[in-house]
């Protein structure tokens, strides 16, 4: 049986996760310039940046060994992941908020991904990239974990900054 179908789907969803990390990348970047005063969720943000970057390099080895360009990775961007548009341009005055559960939900996207990019590569039989999603996956899940064990204190510093009427606080 040939897999010239599945590993056409593969080396796509390959390209979407690449996509994905960038766009990852720009998103993360964007909320961690705008928070001054979230200091812990800021440097947990530039952490996941470095990770992210690095799951970009991972991507693209993969790519490169299939001889796939990586310039030629498709926009998914504003499609598959609406969500992260919606984080840079929010400027509500609970943005701190709704950019966290964003993140959060964006984190679970990429744990959907790498699940699925998991199943396809054993069914392509593609070995090498196994442990290298299992490994990017660990990353999402605890930053994952992270951004939910985190909400509920992040809420509350919100909340008790509006009831002192410190507009300018809630980033
Ligand atoms: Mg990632
Ligand atoms: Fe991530």
């Amino acid at each position: 049986m040939s897999h010239s179908q599945a590993l056409r789907h593969y080396h796509d969803w390959l390209k979407d996760a690449h996509a994905m990390e960038k766009q990852a990348e720009t998103m993360l970047g964007k909320m961690a310039d705008r928070l001054q005063h979230y200091h812990e969720l800021k440097f947990r943000i530039q952490q996941h940046i470095i990770e992210t970057r690095q799951q970009q390099n991972q991507l693209e080895n993969i790519l490169n060994r299939y001889n796939i360009s990586h310039s030629s990775v498709k926009e998914v961007i504003g499609k598959m992941f609406a969500i992260g548009q919606a984080i840079a341009v929010s400027f509500a005055e609970d943005e701190i908020v709704k950019g966290t559960m964003s993140c959060y939900v964006f984190e679970n996207a990429e744990l959907a991904s790498y699940t699925s990019l998991i199943a396809a590569a054993t069914y392509v039989g593609d070995k090498e990239s196994i442990p290298i999603f299992e490994q990017i996956f660990e990353q999402e899940r605890v930053m994952s974990d992270w951004i939910f064990s985190h909400l509920p204190e992040i809420t509350n510093k919100f909340l008790t900054l509006s009831d002192q009427q410190s507009i300018k606080a809630k980033l």
